[in-house]
């Protein structure tokens, strides 16, 4: 069949069998552009599917979840703020989803839900081998939970986790070392936190920054970092966020929150397709959304 993708769903809906159906439920979703690179995705690879953004408010979740079986879709991406609070309506949870304590990608399987966490592996994805690497990682928010877990369970060697509200972290070390032999410790965000070198990984995962090009964590970079040190920053809205422009400053390599945000996609397109997708065609496509906004 040789059928561009509207034509290829042209001929679904008058021969069947129908599209196969995903969306991503949040609220705000509005300005969130994973429905344009997940059909680039879909477009790519000629798999009839369609996905479509959609606003939940949280006391219509439940009814939400239960809609998407009814409805016959395949999956669903689940964002802020409701990736703690669908757990309850999920049938079965991945192992990293479990530690994670969050799911942000849901397979519909024999009308079974099936919740994983991506954003982490989509974070690992963006950076490369973390086996032996001392992290630092600022946040304890959702975000940070997945990349922290994630970075544990790929061997990395340490973690220390900074966070303004500190309970949040004395949570994540109590409820992950038991599992991952990564050393883990924490402590509060405090002004003018030190940034010390010796760090092969610096991850700014707090929403510091988002929609904000001026605004950045009140950190100091000590200077002098090693060649291959890497600073990188979940934001992705603007790209190149002064934390990003200040770490590129103090001798870091820089990796922005985009690489994040296409991998954590690319990796539910597997999980729903079983085919991989083009990272570079959604990437694009995520560009072109920025772009034209
Ligand atoms: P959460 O609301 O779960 O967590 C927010 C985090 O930011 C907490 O650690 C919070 O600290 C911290 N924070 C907020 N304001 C401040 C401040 N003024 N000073 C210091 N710390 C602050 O959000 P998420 O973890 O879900 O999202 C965090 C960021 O990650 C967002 O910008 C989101 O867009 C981005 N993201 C990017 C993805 C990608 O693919 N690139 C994927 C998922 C998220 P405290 O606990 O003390 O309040």
């Amino acid at each position: 069949m040789n059928r561009d993708y509207e034509g290829l769903h042209r001929y679904r809906l008058m021969q069947g069998p129908l599209p196969s159906l995903f969306c991503c439920i949040g609220d705000p979703v509005v300005g969130n552009p994973t429905q344009l690179m997940m059909e680039a995705a879909f477009s790519q690879i000629s798999f009839p599917g369609r996905y479509i953004t959609c606003t939940v408010e949280k006391n219509n979740l439940q009814k939400a979840v239960f809609g998407l079986r009814a409805l016959s879709f395949s999956g669903a991406n689940v964002t802020a703020p409701h990736k703690t609070a669908v757990i309850t309506y999920i049938d079965e949870l991945t192992h990293s989803a479990r530690l994670i304590g969050a799911v942000n990608c849901i397979t519909i399987e024999e009308d079974r839900l099936i919740g994983d966490n991506t954003d982490g592996k989509g974070f690992i994805s963006s950076i490369g081998d973390v086996r032996g690497y001392r992290v630092l990682v600022f946040g304890a928010g959702g975000a940070a939970r997945a990349i922290i877990t994630e970075l544990a369970l790929h061997g990395a060697q340490s973690i220390h986790i900074v966070n303004r509200d500190s309970k949040k972290c004395e949570e994540i070390v109590s409820q992950l070392s038991s599992h991952v032999e990564t050393k883990l410790t924490y402590e509060a965000l405090s002004p003018q936190f030190l940034i010390k070198r010796g760090y092969h990984l610096i991850v700014q995962a707090t929403s510091v920054g988002l929609f904000d090009p001026t605004g950045a964590l009140d950190v100091i970079w000590e200077k002098g970092a090693h060649t291959e040190a890497i600073a990188a920053d979940v934001v992705f809205n603007p790209v190149h966020t002064t934390f990003l422009q200040r770490a590129q400053h103090a001798g870091y390599r820089t990796v922005d929150g985009l690489g994040m945000l296409v991998n954590q996609g690319a990796y539910a397109i597997k999980r729903w397709t079983k085919i991989t997708p083009d990272v570079q065609v959604m990437q694009d496509a995520l560009t072109q959304a920025f772009t034209i906004g």
